[in-house]
This record gives structure tokens, sequence and C-alpha cells, in this order.
């Protein structure tokens, strides 16, 4: 086995300062000091490291610690303090693997669990990072909202999610039977939309006319008003309440959305501008109750709109959440 170069130190095949010597250690300069005073005290014969000591070895190590002692009072560096220690395998960095001990001394020698530097970016470099990333995205969005009509919401707002109740339906669909039989339900997809009006841009189509029913259909008498009103619903109540004839059929997507297709009769008020149809919502009379769609799930613009109306006194209003997605797959 290949000699270490500690072995070949004691062998006086390579030069060194010994600083002493008996027959079980040998203490030399360190040839790459760490410290003013940095001597390695070194037992002759051969152990890999600390881990590889035996029980018969505690005399021998004994015998390390008190030659150190020794040489730290030679140089005087008792009272100032010094340190031995010894390094086990790699995550120690041990790069001699021939047991010895450090003695550092001469000046103050830091604390013991430094950890190594990271490779890449301390903590405080990624969080200044991080918060320069915020910032960016931050006026990124003011600019984008200075600009653009369709704004950026700054805070996602959460709405109260309540699904209709088989009482509820009972309660708003009471003259469904009747209004159903005097009126065939207007259900179709319209995809593109025939109708020249119903393609048109929703902010055109807002200074033509304000929220309006489907067709001239007269409210039937025994609407039951419930101002504020939100309810969500799924697609057998939303046809239900559409077979009432008398209804606000509100689509709450994008004007291209819109214009690509949708439910016949919908107007389109997009739920990211609901605010500034205000004056176009406030004209539609309130005798019918309001179904509002979107894309679906979330149905987060949907409740936009609908949240604008219940400022007004708009109720009931019903969200249909299967929206688009789910209306074009079933008719
Ligand atoms: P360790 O990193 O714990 O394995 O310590 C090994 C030490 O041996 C290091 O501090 C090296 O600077 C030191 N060393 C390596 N070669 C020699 C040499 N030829 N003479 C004196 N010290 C040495």
């Amino acid at each position: 086995m290949q000699q270490t170069i500690f072995e070949r130190i004691i062998a006086r095949e390579i030069p060194s300062t010994i600083e002493f010597e008996d027959d079980r250690v040998i203490a030399i300069r360190d040839i790459a000091p760490s410290a003013p005073v940095h001597v390695l005290i070194i037992p002759k014969r051969v152990i890999r490291n600390v881990d590889d000591l035996a029980e018969q070895d505690a005399e021998l190590i004994g015998h390390v610690f008190l030659v150190a002692r020794d040489l730290a009072r030679k140089y005087g560096a008792v009272d100032n303090g010094y340190r031995i220690v010894t390094n086990c395998n790699e995550h120690a960095g041990q790069t001699v693997f021939h047991l010895h001990f450090h003695l550092l001394a001469g000046e103050p020698l830091g604390r013991m669990n430094s950890r190594p530097p990271r490779p890449s970016g301390s903590t405080r470099t990624m969080l200044f990072e991080g918060g320069l990333l915020v910032i960016a995205a931050i006026a990124l969005a003011a600019v984008f909202n200075s600009i653009n009509p369709r704004q950026i919401p700054w805070v996602k707002k959460e709405y109260e999610r309540t699904q209709a109740s088989q009482s509820d339906l009972e309660k708003y669909l009471a003259v469904s039977d009747t209004a159903a039989q005097s009126k065939p339900i207007d259900v179709a997809v319209n995809t593109p939309t025939p109708e020249p009006t119903k393609t048109e841009p929703a902010a055109a189509k807002a200074t033509a006319a304000p929220v309006a029913s489907p067709a001239s259909e007269k409210p039937m008498n025994s609407f039951v008003a419930d101002p504020g009103k939100v309810l969500e619903i799924g697609h057998d109540a939303f046809v239900r309440l559409m077979s009432t004839g008398s209804f606000h059929l509100i689509d709450a997507r994008t004007p291209e959305k819109y214009a690509e297709g949708h439910i016949a009769s919908a107007i389109n008020i997009y739920g990211g501008e609901a605010q500034s149809r205000i004056p176009d919502i406030i004209q539609a009379p309130r005798d019918r109750v309001i179904l509002i769609y979107c894309d679906g799930g979330e149905c987060e613009l949907s409740h936009h709109v609908a949240d604008v109306l219940k400022q007004f006194g708009y109720g009931p209003i019903f969200i249909y959440t299967g929206g688009w997605a789910e209306w074009k797959t079933k008719h």
C-alpha cells in the first residue's frame, strides 16, 4: 500500500520543520498554515483516522494531547487560547489519511461550526432577487392598469358561493310551468351568431341598448324579487329558469369570446368591465330573474357582474356554473 505523506516525513524522505518528536509521535509545522501557530501532531503508527482507533490506542491519543498541551505552552498560546482539531473523512475535509491533530493558535480562530459558503446565491441574495421580481411585477401591473380598460384586479375578491337549494328553485320556478306553456324555451346556441346585433362588441352594444330581457317577453306577475340574492345553479336548473321566458341573460365573458358564440338572447357584459357598465345595467327592469354565465368553473367573471347588480338591488341572480364550456357540449 502506498505510504502516506506523513510516513515519508517521519522516514525523513520528505523535509519538514519538526517541532517535537519521540517514539510515538512527531509534531511538524503545517506546510499551509491556517493560523500563526499551526502544528500537526501525528502518531507515528499508521492509523487512518479517529474511526480506526482501537481501545489500546487510548493511551496514545492521551499522549498526543499532552504533547499538544506542551507545545501550546511553549508557544505562549495558553492565555489567549488554542484549538486542537482532527478531521475524519470527506465531510470534515480530511485530505491526508494518516491520523493527525491540528494545533492552532496565535489569533482569534472564529467559530468552529461555521458552514462552508453556498455554491450560488446566499439566502439574502435570493430574498433580494425575489423582492426585485415582486416589485417589477407590481410596476408592470400598474402600467398595464393605467393604459388598459380591462384592468388586472389588485386583490382577488372572494365571493360567497351559495348553491341554490331545491326550495330556492321551487320558489323562483313557481311560474315556469305556466310560462313554459306560453313560450317555447329559447336555448339555441349561436356559433357564430347569425344576428348582427349578437356579434357586436359589448361596448357598442352597451351604448345602443341597456341590459334587456330576451325578446319583448312580458314578465310574469308572480316574479318574486329577492334583492341581492346570488345563487349558483347547474345546467338543469338553468334550463328550467330559462323556461320561464322571463329573465335577463348575461354572458360575462370577453366580447371576443361572446362574438365566437353565446347562448341565444344573452347580452354581453364582460365581468372585467362590469363597473364601467353600471349606467347600462341600472336601466334594466328589475321585474325578472337574472341569469349569468361565463366560461364555467370558478365563475369569477359571472360573480363580478353579479356583485355589481347586487349593489343596485337586483335579485335573485343565478350563476350557471357549467358556463359556456358545459353548455356547448350539451346543446
Ligand atoms: P487534513 O486536512 O485534516 O487532512 O490535514 C492535512 C494537513 O496536512 C493540511 O493542513 C496540510 O496543509 C498539511 N500538509 C500536507 N502536506 C504537508 C507537508 N508536506 N508538510 C506539512 N504539512 C503538510
